[in-house]
């Protein structure tokens, strides 16, 4: 099974990098993790069939994870996508995605579609399966409005995957990391402490609860970025494989 970085950036673009998008494909699966408002284009440029995609889980509603749904919407129905598809995410997503469509592209959301799209609403620490992609999703803390934020621990061909999402530190993502064959964490400040996101001071204080078999940083800002030689830990970068 391998994973794709198709973005990793944060929400400003920092190293001219694409927003958060992760693509995973096995022997069974074929998915995306986020689909930020560059997505589209950053799929494009790693060459990912878009119609191979099955599932869009989405960790939050924010552009940089989300709004490239849109783009990824007409792209399917201009393409003549047949194969059906489920996006699923935090509470509200139907009404969110429809927003976001009509505030893009008036309309779209009302058009017919060719494939089956099913919006699936998911709830913390309850598990959902699709097809052989099982998502175990975990509160995270990313602000007081335009939740709920979730981040996942996905089970998936006998390995575990896990992704914060956006957060500042939560005590959940010690059980949603916890022993993770891949443990995917934004990381946006080096050792400046803010609220809503995580630094690598304070990450590196819980790994030793968290216990990841491998930890990719991912959502970097400047000040990180600016420190990528120096700091000893695997990161990710836009086109990125690992295979898992
Ligand atoms: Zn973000
Ligand atoms: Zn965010």
């Amino acid at each position: 099974m391998r994973l794709r970085f198709v973005g990793c950036g944060d929400a400003f673009g920092s190293g001219g990098r694409y927003n958060t998008c992760f693509h995973v494909a096995g022997e069974k699966v074929n998915f995306l993790i986020d689909c930020g408002a560059s997505s589209l284009p950053a799929l494009k440029r790693n060459s990912i069939s878009r119609d191979e995609i099955d599932l869009v889980l989405i960790t939050h509603f924010h552009g940089d994870h989300f709004g490239g749904l849109p783009f990824l919407m007409l792209d399917a129905q201009f393409t003549r996508r047949s194969r059906p598809l489920v996006i699923a995410g935090p509470q509200g997503i139907e009404r969110r995605l429809e927003q976001v469509m009509e505030a893009l592209f008036e309309n779209s959301s009302k058009q017919e579609r060719r494939f089956d799209l099913r919006i699936v609403e998911l709830k913390a620490e309850t598990a959902a399966s699709f097809g052989a992609v099982e998502v175990t999703p975990f509160p995270v803390m990313h602000g007081d409005s335009g939740g709920p934020f979730l981040g996942y621990r996905i089970e998936v061909e006998g390995r575990i995957i896990a992704f914060t999402g956006d957060t500042e530190w939560t005590d959940a993502l010690i059980p949603l990391g916890r022993d993770a064959d891949l443990f995917i964490s934004e990381c946006y400040f080096y050792d400046r402490e803010v609220k809503n996101h995580l630094n690598l001071k304070t990450l590196s204080a819980h790994l030793a609860e968290i216990r990841p078999k491998r930890l990719i940083l991912t959502h970097m800002g400047e000040d990180m970025l600016a420190r990528l030689d120096t700091l000893g830990i695997e990161t990710a970068a836009d086109g990125m494989v690992v295979e898992i």
